[in-house]
């Protein structure tokens, strides 16, 4: 059945990317981390809450053995020199010497991934690498590298899939855009 356009609150959205696109995409990326991580145990490190659908279809496709995380990041501005300033909150786990996969619903301009994947790093993983649902290259502002991206996309707002708009639409199968 073809999807019909949506409203969540205000905002008008039409159907963008069907759920077995999404699945194809998916496991796309779970065959490439099955082949890049035999033997090295990674951690998978969920920032919550957008990626939660996507680390869940990407995980139960993981064939190697492997650990789960779930992570939030809050940012504010520190004083002075400081800038912005970065708390992970739920890792508990000890991190050094483990091969970490950060695992995320969507990179826009990346200023997310630019404060916590320094933050990671220097509690000394032996790697780190970014596994994202979906990456917005017209919009990326900082110098990442992203080496799992499942699928590149225009600079629109979209939902569904675990994204949502002010709180609605993250249990949608489908990815929607704002129309
Ligand atoms: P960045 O720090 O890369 O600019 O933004 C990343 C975060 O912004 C994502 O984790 C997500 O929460 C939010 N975001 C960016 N673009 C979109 C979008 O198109 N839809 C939704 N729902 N959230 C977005």
């Amino acid at each position: 059945m073809a999807l019909a356009q949506i409203t969540l609150h205000d905002k008008a959205f039409r159907p963008y990317l069907p759920a077995n696109e999404l699945a194809a995409a998916v496991t796309a990326l779970a065959v490439r981390l099955n082949h890049d991580y035999v033997d090295r145990r990674p951690l998978f490190v969920v920032v919550l809450t957008g990626a939660f659908m996507f680390a869940s279809d990407l995980l139960k496709q993981i064939a190697v053995p492997c650990e789960i995380v779930f992570i939030r990041v809050a940012s504010y501005q520190g004083t002075g020199s400081t800038g912005v300033v970065q708390e992970i909150l739920g890792l508990r786990e000890e991190i050094a010497g483990r091969h970490l996969v950060v695992v995320e619903d969507i990179v826009d301009t990346g200023t997310t991934l630019h404060h916590l994947l320094p933050t990671l790093l220097a509690k000394g993983p032996a790697s780190v690498e970014v596994a994202t649902l979906f990456l917005k290259p017209e919009c990326l502002r900082h110098d990442l590298t992203l080496k799992y991206v499942a699928r590149e996309i225009s600079n629109d707002f979209v939902v569904g899939y675990g994204l949502d708009y002010d709180g609605l639409g993250r249990n949608l199968p489908d990815v929607y855009v704002a129309v």
